[in-house]
C-alpha cells in the first residue's frame, strides 16, 4: 500500500477568506479571536478536505498567518531583534509589525520564494540574535488536528534554509555561524513535536534545488546527522529542481525518507528510487505539478511508478510536486469557465483526490480502477485533439520563422539617429512608463461595462475622456513622450489575454502573492493568435490629442506567459513565440498608425530565470528571441521602448542589451542606483531611463534628490543617452500624488538639461 500526502495547502481559502480577515483586522474593524477564528477554521477546513480526499495523512504546520519564513522565525525565536520583541510573550500583533512595519520601525524586505510568485520575508541575521524555543503556535495546531481524529505529519521549513535565505545585518559576518544555536532549537522542537505523538515531520530544505557552494553542503550534513537522530522520521523535502547534484551528501544522511520533485525534474526519478531500495527510505515522489493546473495522466503516471511500488510499497509516498500554495484552491466554484476547459484542469482540491486516486491504482492495481483510468484517458485524448486548443495556422507560422525576422534592419546608432531626427525630443526626454492612476470612476467603469451595465458607445467615449484628460495634464506638466494612461487595463497580462485566442481566465483563480495579496493568473490553454488590433484604437485617439509623440504601450510575450498558468503540452518556449507573433502583428498596425515609439513591457524578464545558473543560457536565448520577434519588425525610424522593475538586473545585463531596444526604462530608484555599478564594468550600449523616484511611495520626490541621481547616472552613461522617467507605472497613485511628483521630474529635467548646455556652452 502506497501513501498519499502533500508538501503543503492553500492559507487563504478558496474565496480568500484570510485576506478579508487580515484586512479587516489590519483596519481596526475586528478583535484578533475574530481573526484567529478565521485561520482556526481555514485550517481544519483544509484538514478535513486532505482527509476526505482519502490522504493517508494531512500536513499540519503549513498555515501562516502571513508568511510561513515569517512563522518559523517566530517559532524558533529568530524574529529581527530591531523589532525588541519577547519570544515568550510574543503576540500576532507582533508578526504583523515585522512583516508591515509602523511607525517607529520600517518593514522587514520581502522576496521571492525561489522561482515562483510567492514572496517571503527576508530574515536579518545580527550578532545580537538568540534563537529561542515558542512552539505553542504549532502544538496547539498539532493537538488541534490529533482531536479532530487526523493522523497528522507535521511540517517544519528546516534550519539551513532559513538561514540561506536571509541576510546579514549589523556586522554579522556569517549567518552559517549561527547554525550551532539554531539546531539545539529545533532538536527540542523535534523532541516535542515526538511527545505530541508525531512520527513523521516533513522538514523541507528547498535550497537544494539551487547550486550550493561546499559551505553550505556541509551545513546541511551537519544539520542533518544530527536532527535525524532524534526520535521523529524525517522526511527532507525538495522542490522546484533535481537534487541528484546532492547525490552523495544525502545519501550520507540518517533521514528517514526524501521528497522529490518529479514534474520539474523526472529525470531524478530513478537514481532516488535505486537509493531508496538500496537503504530502505521512504521515497516521496512529488509527481502530480504543484504548480500548474492541469490535471493529472493518469495512465502514463501509473506506468511510470508501477515498478516503483512493486519494490518500495508502503516506503512509496506520492504526493504533490511541492506545496499546494501555488495554485488555486477549488475548480467547482469555475461555473464560467469553458466545460471543456474545465474538464482538463485540477485545483488544490481536486489534485487531492488525484493523488489519492493515483495512490489507489497503485496499491490496488490498476484492474480495480479502470473506469477512472478510462475517464482520464479520454481526457487527455480530448485534450490533445481539441480544436480550441490546436490552430494549424499558427503551428505552421512558429514553424516558418526566419532568424532575420528577430532583427532590426540596421544597427542602433544609426537608427538612433533617424528617430532623433524624427522625434525631435530634447537632450534627456522625459516620459512615464505606461499608466496613470487608476480611479474609482475608471474601476467602476471597467466593472459596469464588463457585468453589460454599461453600453459600448457609452463605455468608449468615457474611456476616451479619462484618455483626453491624462494628455491634458502630461501637455500641462510639459513631458516629452507621452502615454495613453492604460484606464482601458485592469491589469498589464489580463488584458491582452482576454483578446488573444488560447487565453481562459476564472473567476476565483487566486494564489497567494504575500500577505493578503493574491494574483489570479490567466491560463494559456491553446495555441495565442491575435484576432483583430487590441490598443490601436485606444493609442491613435491619444495621439490624436497631441503633436507629442504619443507611446504605444504592450505587455511583451515573457511576461504574458510568466504570470499566466502555462500549457504543459509544448514548451514554454514554442508558447512565447505564438505570442510574440501576436504581439508582433501588434507592433506593425501600431506602427500603420502613425505611432512612432511602441513600448513592450517586461517587468517579468528577470523572474522567468532558471533556479540553476547553469540553465540560464538557454532561457535567456528563447527569451530574448521572443522579445526580438515581437519587437523588430519596425522600420528604423520607429523606436522601441522596454520596461524593467524589480532590480538586480546586473548579472544578466548582457541579455538585456541582446534585447536590442532602442531604450529601456529601469527600476533603480529604490536602490539609489545602485545598477548603474553595473554600467561602469558593462558599457550597455542603447538608451536607457534609469527611474529617478519610487513610484510605490505616496511622498514626492524632490527636485535636488531627482538631479543628484541623475548627476550619477550621467557619470557612467552618456548624456544624449539618458531618459527621464519614474520607475514604474503610476496606475497605484493618486492625480494628487502624480502631479507634483512629474512636475518636480520635468524641473530636475530642465535644470539638468541647463548644467549640461553651460558645460557645453561655457
Ligand atoms: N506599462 C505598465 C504600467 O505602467 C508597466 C507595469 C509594470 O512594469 N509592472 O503600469
Ligand atoms: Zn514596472
Amino acid at each position: 500500500m502506497a501513501i498519499a500526502h502533500i508538501p503543503g495547502f492553500s492559507r487563504v481559502g478558496a474565496q480568500r477568506e484570510l485576506k478579508f480577515a487580515l484586512e479587516a483586522f489590519w483596519r481596526g474593524d475586528t478583535e484578533c479571536h475574530q481573526l484567529q477564528g478565521t485561520g482556526n477554521m481555514l485550517k481544519r477546513r483544509h484538514w478535513n478536505l486532505q482527509r476526505d480526499a482519502g490522504l493517508d495523512y494531512v500536513t499540519v504546520g503549513d498555515f501562516a498567518w502571513y508568511d510561513h519564513v515569517l512563522q518559523t522565525l517566530a517559532l524558533v525565536g529568530a524574529l529581527p531583534t530591531r523589532f525588541g520583541i519577547n519570544t515568550q510573550s510574543m503576540k500576532l500583533e507582533d508578526l504583523f509589525i515585522c512583516a508591515r512595519g509602523n511607525e517607529h520601525h520600517f518593514a522587514m524586505e520581502m522576496t521571492k520564494w525561489f522561482d515562483t510568485n510567492y514572496h517571503y520575508l527576508v530574515p536579518e541575521y545580527t550578532p545580537d540574535i538568540q534563537f529561542e524555543l515558542n512552539a505553542e503556535w504549532l502544538t496547539q495546531d498539532i493537538q488541534a488536528a490529533k482531536q479532530a481524529g487526523h493522523n497528522c505529519k507535521v511540517v517544519l521549513l528546516g534550519p539551513v534554509s532559513l538561514l540561506y535565505l536571509g541576510k546579514e545585518k549589523k556586522g554579522l559576518t556569517n549567518r552559517l555561524g549561527l547554525l550551532p544555536n539554531l539546531l539545539k532549537i529545533y532538536e527540542t522542537l523535534l523532541n516535542e513535536i515526538s511527545k505530541l505523538g508525531i512520527q513523521w515531520v516533513q522538514i523541507d530544505e528547498p535550497i537544494l534545488s539551487l547550486e550550493l557552494d561546499l559551505s553550505w553542503q556541509q551545513a546541511l550534513i551537519g544539520a542533518y546527522s544530527l536532527l535525524g537522530n532524534t526520535p521523529v522520521s524525517l522526511l527532507l523535502t525538495t522542490y522546484f529542481e533535481s537534487v541528484l547534484d546532492y547525490k552523495s551528501l544525502i545519501e550520507k544522511l540518517p533521514i528517514a525518507g526524501l521528497h522529490i520533485d518529479t514534474v520539474r525534474a523526472p529525470d531524478q526519478l530513478l537514481s532516488w528510487h535505486e537509493w531508496a531500495v538500496q537503504h530502505k527510505k521512504v521515497l516521496s515522489v512529488g509527481a502530480i505539478d504543484g504548480r500548474n493546473i492541469w490535471r493529472l495522466d493518469l495512465g502514463q503516471l501509473y506506468e511510470t511508478l508501477e515498478f516503483l511500488h512493486q519494490s518500495l510499497g508502503h516506503r512509496l509516498w506520492i504526493s504533490s510536486s511541492c506545496s499546494l500554495l501555488h495554485v488555486p484552491v477549488d475548480l467547482e466554484l469555475e461555473l464560467g469557465l469553458n466545460p471543456e476547459i474545465k474538464s482538463w484542469l485540477a485545483f488544490g482540491k481536486q489534485k487531492l483526490y488525484e493523488i489519492s486516486l493515483l495512490r489507489d491504482c497503485l496499491s490496488h492495481g490498476k484492474t480495480s480502477y479502470t473506469a477512472a483510468l478510462e475517464e482520464n484517458t479520454q481526457i487527455q485524448l480530448t485534450r490533445k485533439n481539441s480544436r480550441i486548443v490546436h490552430l494549424a495556422r499558427i503551428k505552421a507560422a512558429v514553424n516558418s520563422i526566419q532568424p532575420n525576422m528577430s532583427e532590426r534592419s540596421s544597427a542602433f546608432e544609426c537608427r538612433i539617429e533617424q528617430q532623433r531626427s524624427a522625434l525631435n525630443l530634447p537632450l534627456f526626454p522625459t516620459t512615464t512608463i505606461g499608466s496613470f492612476p487608476q480611479t474609482i470612476e475608471i474601476r467602476r467603469l471597467r466593472s459596469e461595462y464588463k457585468r453589460g451595465a454599461v453600453k459600448h458607445l457609452d463605455y468608449l467615449q468615457a474611456m476616451r475622456q479619462h484618455i483626453e484628460y491624462a494628455v491634458k495634464e502630461q501637455e500641462a506638466l510639459g513631458l516629452d513622450v507621452l502615454v495613453h494612461g492604460e484606464a482601458e487595463r485592469n491589469d498589464m497580462v489580463e488584458y491582452f489575454g482576454e483578446l488573444l485566442t488560447g487565453f481562459a481566465f476564472t473567476q476565483y483563480g487566486w494564489v497567494q502573492s504575500y500577505s493578503s495579496r493574491c494574483v489570479k493568473p490567466p491560463i494559456i490553454y491553446g495555441d495565442v493568435t491575435r484576432l483583430e488590433p487590441m490598443t490601436i484604437s485606444w493609442t491613435s485617439y491619444a495621439q490624436s490629442l497631441t503633436n507629442k509623440p504619443m507611446k504605444g504601450m504592450l505587455t511583451g510575450p515573457v511576461t504574458m506567459l510568466q504570470w499566466s498558468f502555462v500549457r504543459n503540452d509544448q514548451s514554454r518556449e514554442q508558447t512565447a513565440l505564438q505570442i510574440a507573433l501576436a504581439l508582433r502583428d501588434e507592433v506593425l498596425d501600431l506602427e500603420r498608425a502613425g505611432i512612432r515609439i511602441i513600448q513592450i513591457d517586461e517587468p517579468a524578464f528577470r523572474e522567468g530565470l532558471p533556479l540553476k545558473q547553469r540553465d540560464w543560457s538557454d532561457y535567456l536565448r528563447w527569451a530574448v528571441n521572443a522579445f526580438k520577434l515581437t519587437a523588430a519588425a519596425v522600420q528604423d525610424g520607429t523606436q522601441i521602448h522596454t520596461h524593467m522593475c524589480y532590480s538586480e538586473f546586473n548579472d544578466i545585463l548582457n541579455s538585456i542589451a541582446a534585447l536590442d531596444a532602442d531604450v529601456i526604462t529601469i527600476e533603480t530608484s529604490r536602490s539609489d542606483m545602485d545598477l548603474l555599478d553595473a554600467f561602469v564594468k558593462f558599457q550597455y550600449p542603447n538608451d536607457i531611463g534609469p527611474g529617478v523616484y519610487d513610484i510605490h511611495s505616496p511622498r514626492t520626490p524632490q527636485v535636488p534628490e531627482m538631479i543628484r541621481l541623475l548627476k550619477k547616472a550621467s557619470t557612467v552613461i552618456p548624456a544624449e543617452r539618458l531618459w527621464i522617467n519614474p520607475d514604474c507605472g503610476l496606475k497605484t497613485r493618486q492625480w494628487s500624488e502624480v502631479v507634483p511628483a512629474l512636475k518636480n521630474m520635468v524641473q530636475a529635467a530642465q535644470t539638468i538639461r541647463q548644467v549640461q548646455q553651460e558645460q557645453i556652452t561655457p
